[in-house]
């Protein structure tokens, strides 16, 4: 049975330099008025573009980000890599949306797809359809609502960039995580993924679908995505998370009076996932497995089954995954035990990764427990280092 709670394992890689940072930066962060100051902050300095990155640097940006440049970022992948670590970089610069933001965006994750190639530290890579067209195409394409002419062509392009990147990680035999992200984009991007899939995925997955399983209608689709690959003939590549967005679907769905897509209940959503957890290792011959949690309970399920199963646990086929910067404890252990392990490593030049930085604050202040969860490992493993030390 692997054990969460040993924080030697989960923290090896951090000095107590690195530990009494993470410590003062999670107590902040736990407090709601922080986070929100911290937020209005960042709008009115960005605004007046006041610089902010001599102070976040060393904060927040240290703690969740892992460098401007992937090539900033080679020495952390190969720290993890010594601990049996691999790593996901994302480039999570948020831009405004224009031809020249998307075009920029696109490129960068063509040189993450090259960066990737033959790297054996890199585990996948990744992005997001949102950066490749503009919100509003991607909720009127998903709606079915029919596109304009000028709609259609812009349509066709992003589609365009889509594939290429698909193509580009199959040249390159590097897997690509297709991220999920609000519910009103996802039917077009699931649409399109599906395409991607039954293209690329013939002989193994290279292609990753998301799916978010805090809604209730996943269980039905991942079987449906299962049919489809016998029927066709490929391997479905599938990512698990339990989503990001609950607080605004929810809101969404009420104002404009359609049914909530996410479950009632966080009980609803944690049977959801572990159960996809369940139905694609019984699947395995039709899929590889991305599980992206910090929920222990489902990565204890998860390495459950792999051993139930008799699978071996470097298995290339399953990975399990969790944030840059955020349980260690997790990570460390599986990856200590045997298991495959990514970390994802979000980079971006400070000023663009903001908004990343903002939802990650946020999150750790609204997901009960997580926040007090990372603090009561720092502090044990600060004092196991102080015990250590006086018995020498
Ligand atoms: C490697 C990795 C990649 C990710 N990629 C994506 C992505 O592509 N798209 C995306 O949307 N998110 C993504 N996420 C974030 C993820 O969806 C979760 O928001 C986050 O990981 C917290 O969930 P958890 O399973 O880690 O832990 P937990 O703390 O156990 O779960 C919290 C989650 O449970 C759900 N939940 C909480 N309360 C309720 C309730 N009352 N009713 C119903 N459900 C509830 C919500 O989804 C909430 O985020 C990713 C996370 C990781 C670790």
């Amino acid at each position: 049975m692997i054990d969460f709670k040993n924080t030697q394992i989960a923290f090896e890689a951090k000095s107590n330099a690195d530990l009494r940072r993470a410590k003062i930066l999670f107590n902040a962060i736990k407090h709601t008025w922080v986070v929100k100051l911290g937020k209005i902050f960042v709008y009115i300095t960005t605004k007046l573009r006041f610089p902010v990155g001599w102070l976040l640097k060393p904060t927040i940006y240290k703690q969740f980000v892992g460098g401007e440049t992937l090539e900033k970022c080679t020495p952390l992948a190969q720290q993890l890599m010594k601990y049996n670590i691999r790593s996901i970089f994302d480039y999570s610069a948020e831009g405004g949306g224009s031809d020249k933001d998307i075009q920029q965006t696109f490129d960068e994750f063509i040189r993450s797809i090259e960066y990737a190639k033959g790297n054996e530290n890199v585990a996948y890579t990744v992005f997001k359809p949102t950066a490749l067209t503009t919100d509003e195409l991607l909720e009127k394409a998903s709606s079915k609502a029919e596109l304009n002419e000028e709609e259609q062509k812009q349509y066709d392009a992003y589609k365009q960039r889509f594939e290429k990147l698909c193509q580009r990680a199959y040249d390159n035999d590097v897997r690509i995580l297709v991220d999920a992200e609000d519910y009103c984009f996802q039917d077009a991007i699931d649409e399109f993924t599906e395409e991607m899939m039954r293209k690329f995925n013939k002989k193994r997955a290279t292609v990753f679908t998301t799916l978010q399983m805090y809604r209730h209608d996943r269980l039905p689709y991942l079987a449906k995505l299962y049919n489809d690959a016998v029927e066709n003939n490929y391997t479905v590549g599938m990512k698990f998370v339990r989503g990001a967005y609950m607080e605004k679907e929810r809101e969404r769905a009420k104002q404009l009076g359609y049914p909530d897509p996410v479950c009632q209940t966080k009980k609803a959503t944690d049977e959801n996932y572990n159960s996809g957890l369940l139905y694609v290792i019984e699947h395995i011959d039709k899929f590889e497995m991305f599980s992206g949690t910090h929920n222990e309970e489902s990565n204890i399920v998860l390495a459950n089954l792999i051993d139930k199963h008799n699978i071996a646990r470097n298995d290339n086929r399953i990975f399990f995954a969790q944030l840059y910067g955020m349980s260690e404890n997790l990570s460390y252990n599986l990856a200590h035990e045997g298991y495959n392990v990514a970390k994802y490593i979000p980079y971006a030049p400070v000023k663009k990764v903001l908004p990343y930085l903002i939802r990650r604050a946020e999150e750790n202040t609204s997901i009960a427990g997580q926040t007090t969860r990372e603090l009561e490992l720092l502090k044990a493993e600060l004092r196991r280092r102080k015990t250590v030390k006086k018995g020498k």
